[in-house]
């Protein structure tokens, strides 16, 4: 089995396997107990908290741990609209969000009477053009949301400019950061971010932990009340294995040094071109984009049709968001970013890590040529 789907999750790593193990079996202490067990879930708590704040250069106090990155985005969106509530407000997002922006932006204006602005990404020269964020975002605005990577073309968005902007009237600003952390280098300081989001089995941690960096003197409303946990801002008992695992997948991959799936990357596009160069064609190309990922049109082809005739041969990919794989209706992102429906669905996303070798994309080329070829192929063996 080749996989090739890091950008819907990626693999756990060995050690941070063993970092979360021992809390499912002899650490079981609540980490709110104040007797020795207690205590060193605590430990490992805190631990974890440190190993983030250090990969993303912020203060130790900056990290909320939630239950996933969705969480966090809507821990962001809402929790930041209730503080800042009032008539006349508007929420600036980009048109490719992720849904748990998307949604939650939605829901949260909805809550508050705030209006949702969604900004189209258009580009020219091979970059995002800024003036259509810049013209959106007005004295009025009081949040902008604006991911620093796409999680179905790998677009990296000019979130520095676009917080600039946002800054000379006063907005809070929020990145969601799941795709970008550990393959970009991030510091939220550098590019203005007040809150980012952050999601552990992207970067090789387990499923169901995320962590929302808040700066401080940003004060957003919780939604999550009861014991006090998370200094007030996320109540319920902590999830002590997840969080140790996500602080050593974070301390391991923080830098973002993404040299390998790079190169595995590279490798895959330019042998792409030179075995299918009239059958596929990579969108985006000129626009910076994140290191592991490639998104390619076959053109004339039902990327469904294709991700499940892979599947058969042991190929994983994805036709867009993993949570929306398995509908048929084109991406949204894809759409948005002026592909035609008939493009979008006729695109497959290619997502590679540091565990993916050459001799993967080798052996992925080849079933692709199989699969992209059946009549041919079977008309051939029949003359
Ligand atoms: N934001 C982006 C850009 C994502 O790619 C994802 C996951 O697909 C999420 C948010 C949601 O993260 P989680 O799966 O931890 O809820």
């Amino acid at each position: 089995m080749i996989y090739f789907d890091n950008n819907a999750t990626t693999p756990i790593l060995a050690e941070v396997r063993d970092a979360m193990l021992p809390f499912f079996e002899t650490e079981y202490g609540n980490p709110n107990s104040v007797h020795q067990v207690g205590n060193r879930a605590r430990v490992a708590i805190e631990r974890a908290r440190n190993q983030m704040a250090g990969a993303l250069g912020v203060n130790t106090g900056e990290i909320i741990f939630t239950g996933c990155g969705t969480e966090a985005n809507n821990q962001a969106i809402l929790g930041a609209l209730l503080a800042r509530r009032g008539r006349g407000k508007n929420v600036v997002i980009s048109a490719i969000e992720h849904p748990a922006v998307r949604e939650a932006a939605r829901w949260a204006c909805d809550l508050v009477n705030a209006e949702l602005r969604i900004v189209p990404v258009a580009y020219a020269a091979g970059a995002i053009r800024l003036e259509p964020f810049t013209q959106a975002i007005d004295a009025n605005t009081v949040l902008v949301s604006v991911m620093y990577a796409n999680n179905e073309t790998g677009t990296i968005l000019p979130v520095q400019a676009i917080f600039r902007a946002a800054k000379t009237v006063g907005a809070w600003c929020h990145s969601d950061c799941v795709q970008a952390f550990g393959k970009l280098p991030l510091k939220p300081r550098r590019f203005g971010a007040d809150m980012i989001t952050l999601s552990a089995h992207k970067f090789h941690g387990p499923k169901g932990v995320g962590a929302l960096y808040l700066k401080r003197g940003i004060k957003i409303d919780a939604l999550l009340h009861g014991g006090g946990q998370e200094s007030g801002r996320r109540g319920g008992t902590e999830n002590v294995a997840l969080i140790a695992a996500m602080g050593k997948a974070a301390e391991l991959v923080g830098t973002g040094n993404s040299d390998h799936s790079r190169a595995i990357r590279d490798y895959f596009e330019a042998r792409l071109a030179e075995r299918m160069p009239d059958q596929a064609q990579i969108n985006f190309r000129d626009l910076p984009r994140l290191p592991n990922t490639s998104s390619v049109q076959f053109p004339g082809q039902d990327g469904n049709l294709l991700l499940i005739k892979l599947d058969q041969k042991g190929l994983c990919l994805s036709t867009g968001a993993a949570c929306s794989s398995g509908s048929l209706s084109a991406s949204k992102p894809l759409l948005a970013m002026g592909l035609s429906e008939e493009q979008a669905t006729a695109t497959l996303r290619f997502s590679f890590s540091r565990l993916n070798t050459k001799a993967e994309v080798d052996n992925a080329l080849t079933m692709l040529e199989t699969v992209l070829k059946p009549q041919s192929v079977a008309a051939s063996s029949r003359s």
